[in-house]
This record gives structure tokens, C-alpha cells and sequence, in this order.
């Protein structure tokens, strides 16, 4: 079944609808009624049926018994840093299907992590890979494919390759940031029976665009609430594509503390709950970093180092 197949849907709205990203069934059956109204320009009550109609043929949006989930998990894959320690800290990689966030101060190593996962997505799953793509949202121009080529040749693998499968888009924004998003799903669907399917959405800073855009006390929910929808859109990405979804995050300063580590992720609880793992990176002696598991459904909070070496993080 496809998208024109769907009750409601003509040719007119399944090309405003593939144009808005929403190119396939799981699209459709996980959109809100407002958002398809918006794009589409169809009224809400048409709407609700559309999404009701992709649910049903996309088996989507219901109750699940506790076997079925546990099937779907066991599809989870694990994603690895490079450095072994830290990827045991992670109980054996970053997961797909959720979001990892890193949060910590400038140089922390953040963008070095950025570039290193997009390099091991490509390899196979036995060094650790998921034999995939990755998409690199990039909001402060600090992508770099030299970085990637080092990288690729510390895992022993061919850098123009490794290059080619690497999708990256500069975000001028937070709206244009929010856009890029929606794009990846297209992007996804298109990579989907390629031998390098899309299996990582990296977005480094997911908060900066906010943090500077929206100033001041008034702005706060606003902003919150704009985060709040950027990230669970790409959740929802991680969901729909079996991908791990990783996020950075600068902290601040908070001038009001008094005891332990006067520094807090920017997006506060928003960020925190939405980032299914989270994980807050420090400076250490010259290239060694300090990792420390913040918040996890299922693993002890602890702490490693690793180390951002010329070939990559290692342990
Ligand atoms: P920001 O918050 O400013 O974005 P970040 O956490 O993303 O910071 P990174 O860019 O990941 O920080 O880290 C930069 C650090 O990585 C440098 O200070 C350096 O220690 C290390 N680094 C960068 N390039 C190399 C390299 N080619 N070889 C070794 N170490 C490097
Ligand atoms: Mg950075």
C-alpha cells in the first residue's frame, strides 16, 4: 500500500504530502492531525482519518503485549564509540531506536565523538558498525572531512567511501534545523534497500540555534516547547529507522550553585527527558576525557576515560 492509497488522499495531497516528508505509511501514521492539516491544507476531520488509515495498514499507534516489544528490542542494535571502556559504560554501544545525548563544556569532545560515530556506522556489525549511513545535521560549522579521513583510516577503511555515505547539512537556524529533520526522513526512505541504509542522525548542537535565538525570560516556554518538538521528531526518526539518534549539548555556568559541579546542560529537564541516555563529558590531562552515564532506563550511573587521539577516540 502506498501513500495515494490511503482514503482522502489524491495525487494532489500525496505530493504535498511526500514534498512535507511524509513519504510513507509509518510517516503518516505517527503525524499529529495539525501537522497534516498544515501541510496538506486538507481540513482536520479528513486529516484524522488519513492517519487512522496509515495506523491500521502501518500496524502502528496501538497496545503492545510485553513479547512483542521485547521482539522489536532484540532488533536494537549497539553502536561503538572506538574506545572500548566507554562503549562497555554504554552496556555495549550507543543504542538505535533512542537518543544519546552529550552534554559538556567547549573541546570536551563532543564534535570528535560527532565524527567518530559517523565513521563506525559504516563498518559491519561485527567491528561494531551497522553497516549504515549517517546524517549530520551541523549547526556551528564544524564538520570536517579531514577529521572523517583520519577517522576512516584509524578504522582501516577507505576515507572517500566512508565520505560518500556521510549526508551533512549545515542548519542556518532553529527552523531551518527543525526542516532538516523532516528532510532526513526523506532522505531515510530513499537510502532504504541500498546497501547502506540511513542507521545515524547525528544533530551537534541540538540547543545552540535555541540558546541564541530565544533570549530572555518571555521566550523560555516558547523555546521549551520548540526543543520539546525537535526532538521528538528525531526520536521518532531513531523509532522509524531502527537508528541511534545523537544529540550535543553545551552546558552553563550556573551562578547559583553552591555544592558539586556548577555546570548544567542548556534545555534543562526538556533535553533530559526527551534523551533517552545521557551522557556529560569532561577535560582531563591532555587528550584524556572523562565520560560519566547521567541518566539510563536500564544501566548503573558510572564513569570512564577515553581518549580523543589524531586516529580517533580511543579508550
Ligand atoms: P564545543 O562545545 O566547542 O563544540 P566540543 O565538545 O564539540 O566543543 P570537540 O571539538 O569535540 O569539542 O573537541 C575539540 C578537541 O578535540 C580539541 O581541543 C583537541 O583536544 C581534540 N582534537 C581535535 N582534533 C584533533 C586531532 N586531529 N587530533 C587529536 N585531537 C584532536
Ligand atoms: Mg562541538
Amino acid at each position: 500500500m502506498n501513500v495515494e492509497d490511503l482514503p482522502g488522499v489524491g495525487p494532489a495531497i500525496a505530493e504535498k504530502l511526500r514534498e512535507a516528508g511524509f513519504n510513507s505509511l509509518e510517516t503518516i501514521a505517527v503525524a499529529s492531525p495539525a501537522e497534516l492539516v498544515a501541510t496538506a491544507e486538507i481540513g482536520e476531520v479528513t486529516a484524522a482519518k488519513i492517519i487512522n488509515a496509515a495506523r491500521e495498514s502501518a500496524d502502528i499507534g496501538g497496545f503492545e503485549t510485553g513479547d512483542k516489544i521485547l521482539e522489536r528490542r532484540q532488533g536494537v542494535g549497539k553502536l561503538t564509540t572506538g574506545s572500548k571502556s566507554f562503549d562497555a559504560l554504554l552496556g555495549g554501544g550507543l543504542e538505535t531506536q533512542a537518543m544519546t545525548e552529550f552534554y559538556g563544556e567547549f573541546g570536551s569532545g563532543k564534535t570528535q565523538i560527532a565524527h567518530q560515530l559517523a565513521v563506525n556506522v559504516q563498518l559491519p556489525p561485527e567491528k561494531g558498525g551497522l553497516n549504515g549511513s549517517a546524517i549530520m545535521i551541523d549547526t556551528e560549522n564544524t564538520f570536517r572531512p579531514e577529521r572523517i579521513k583520519d577517522m576512516a583510516e584509524g578504522a582501516e577503511l577507505d576515507y572517500e567511501d566512508v565520505l560518500k555515505n556521510i549526508h551533512v547539512a549545515r542548519a542556518y537556524n532553529s527552523n531551518h534545523q527543525i526542516l532538516l529533520v523532516e528532510r532526513a526522513r526523506e532522505l531515510a526512505e530513499d537510502l532504504k534497500n541500498t546497501e547502506k541504509p540511513m542507521r545515524l542522525m547525528i544533530i551537534d548542537s541540538a540547543t545552540a540555534h535555541f540558546r541564541s535565538e530565544y533570549v530572555g525570560r518571555g521566550t523560555l516556554a516558547d523555546r521549551q516547547q520548540k526543543i520539546n518538538k525537535h526532538l521528538h521528531d528525531a526520536l521518532r526518526f531513531a523509532d522509524l529507522n531502527n537508528a541511534v539518534v545523537m544529540i550535543t549539548n553545551q552546558v552553563m555556568v550556573r551562578p547559583d550553585a553552591f555544592f558539586g559541579d556548577p555546570t548544567r546542560p542548556i534545555g534543562g529537564h526538556i533535553v533530559g527527558h526527551t534523551a533517552t541516555f545521557r551522557l556529560y563529558l569532561r577535560k582531563s590531562k591532555g587528550e584524556k576525557r572523562i565520560a560519566k552515564l547521567v541518566d539510563s532506563p536500564n544501566l548503573p550511573e558510572a564513569e570512564v576515560v577515553f581518549s580523543v587521539l589524531s586516529e580517533g577516540i580511543r579508550d
